[in-house]
């Protein structure tokens, strides 16, 4: 067969260890797993109590437009219903953004390192892509700037960053999109959102009258616990909307997954504590740094990007053997360091005791 070209260069996604494979190989009966920034609190147990007490037509297809969900969001967030779109996670919602916008005479400005769906999906539609080393965590936004072309179809922010947790302060923000072309999309992603704690920080979804060709992307799968439904979405102008609207698949979110997120969605009660406590694991891990001299990136996030006392992928080995599954920087663009997500105080004792032998190992 004669693949596009650009396949012969790409790899299919390689997800992290499972805890039922590191349990077999490593003869463990308990793993904690800190490495795709799921929350460690579950999800809101009115979810919990929907989901064993409510039957649903599983014969009959769900409704594509979402409406239950939808209604809910569009007055949480004082937009209308047409502003928003519905993707199988917001990882959906890239591929139809670059769908829709990229094609070999297209290019696109994105930093690195950050989600690596964005270059993917770039990719697989043939366009050029400059990736803009990030300075110490942090977007250049200035080097984006620069890079805009004549075929710049989208700019690409991920807001805090992963991996390296950093948040861009708001008025340096609006500065950037104010300096962008009216006709290049700019994308926000902002799937650890409802993590941040900087009070300096205003709801993007703010600057939607002011900038109309942003995008907020948004997500069920780490604050709100729900990643396995496989639910997030976009927030923009119905004129942005229909268009992306061409693209999905009528049916790209599923019955349950509609109906717990708008479950989920009604406790905000559960969200506050899950920001609440993640911050004080959070300043945990700053003061661990600290204390031992490791470099941490300043995060916003439920993960922390930490230096490890040797190559990423034995100190991230080394970790694995107490039980602990981690992300190596050297898979992230990070040499030096590892991602851990940020988990309950029990959990969090635990990693320190075994980055505590990690490091006594490394003297
Ligand atoms: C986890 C994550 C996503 C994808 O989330 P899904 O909604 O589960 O697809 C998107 N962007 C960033 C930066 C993420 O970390």
């Amino acid at each position: 067969m004669e693949w596009k070209k650009e396949l012969s260069t790409m790899k299919p996604y390689k997800p992290g260890r499972s805890i039922e494979d590191v349990k077999k190989v490593y003869g463990l009966k308990e793993i904690v797993k800190l490495a795709s920034n799921e929350n460690p609190y579950g999800c809101s147990s009115d979810v919990v109590e929907f989901l064993t007490s409510s039957t649903m037509p599983f014969e009959i297809y769900p409704d594509g437009h979402a409406t239950i969900l939808r209604e809910k969001l569009a007055e949480k967030h004082g937009v209308q219903e047409e502003a928003i779109l519905f993707g199988n996670g917001s990882d959906e919602i890239i591929s139809i953004i670059c769908r829709a916008l990229l094609d070999n005479n297209a290019h696109t400005v994105m930093p690195s390192p950050s989600f690596p769906q964005y270059a993917h999906n770039a990719k697989i539609e043939g366009a050029a892509i400059s990736e803009i080393p990030l300075v110490n965590g942090q977007h250049d936004l200035d080097a984006h700037l620069a890079a805009i072309n004549e075929q710049t179809k989208i700019m690409w922010i991920c807001n805090p960053n992963n991996p390296t947790g950093n948040l861009i302060p708001h008025n340096e923000l609006i500065s950037f999109i104010h300096k962008i072309p009216s006709d290049i999309l700019v994308v926000l992603d902002e799937a650890y959102y409802e993590y941040v704690t900087d009070p300096a920080h205003v709801d993007s979804i703010n600057l939607l009258e002011r900038f109309p060709n942003i995008i907020i992307l948004r997500t069920f799968s780490k604050a709100y616990g729900l990643a396995s439904f496989r639910i997030g979405y976009a927030v923009a102008t119905p004129e942005i909307i229909i268009e992306l609207n061409k693209i999905r698949n009528p049916f790209n979110t599923n019955t349950l997954a509609v109906a717990v997120a708008s479950k989920a969605l009604e406790d905000d009660i559960f969200i506050d504590k899950c920001r609440t406590l993640n911050e004080e694991q959070r300043k945990r891990f700053n003061m661990y740094a600290c204390e031992n001299g490791l470099h941490i990136y300043d995060s916003q996030t439920n993960f922390v990007l930490i230096e490890v006392p040797c190559d990423a992928d034995d100190a991230t080995e080394s970790l694995l053997t107490d039980g602990y599954i981690v992300r190596s920087g050297n898979a992230l663009g990070t040499p030096g360091h590892v991602r851990i997500t940020i988990g309950t105080e029990e959990q969090n004792t635990g990693l320190f005791k075994a980055f505590d032998r990690l490091l006594n190992e490394n003297r």
